[in-house]
């Protein structure tokens, strides 16, 4: 709450009001509002992934063709099948995750490739 209320930074230079939008929170909220507005403002920037990861042992959900452990018919593909977390910005390997499957798919349903 303290970062929220030094946050609160007024742009007051008469030539800056072009550039001025609306504050991102209201900065008068006292204790227990600004509390509130906290827990409902709030999001996380973690990117979730291994959340179904793929493996062998007995918590994996996905195997190598990305067919879900014990159910068939059924893939999964988005970066929740990340064996470990990545070091990375997940968005790129999540591209290369989506365009493997899309070879998979095409390989098992004998359509050409794209
Ligand atoms: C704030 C933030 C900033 C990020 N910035 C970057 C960045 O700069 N660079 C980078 O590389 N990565 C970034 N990422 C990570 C990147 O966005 C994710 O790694 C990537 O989008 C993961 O793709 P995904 O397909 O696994 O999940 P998502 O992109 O979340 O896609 C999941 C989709 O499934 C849908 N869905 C969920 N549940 C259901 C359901 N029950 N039925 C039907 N549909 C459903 C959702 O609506 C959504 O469209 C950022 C993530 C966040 C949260």
């Amino acid at each position: 709450m303290l970062a929220m209320r030094a946050g609160t930074v007024k742009v007051v230079a008469p030539d800056a009001h072009p550039f001025r939008a609306q504050p991102l929170f209201p900065g008068s909220l006292k204790h227990a509002t600004l509390r509130a507005f906290i827990h409902d403002a709030a999001g996380t920037c973690f990117h979730q992934s291994g959340t179904a990861r793929m493996g062998r042992d007995a918590d994996a959900v996905v195997a190598g063709a990305l067919r879900v452990h014990g159910l068939a018919g059924l893939r999964a593909a988005d970066a929740s099948v990340m064996p470990t977390l990545a070091r990375c910005n997940t968005m790129a390997p999540t591209v290369v995750i989506a365009e493997r499957t899309a070879e998979l798919l095409r390989a098992a349903h004998g359509l050409a490739g794209g």
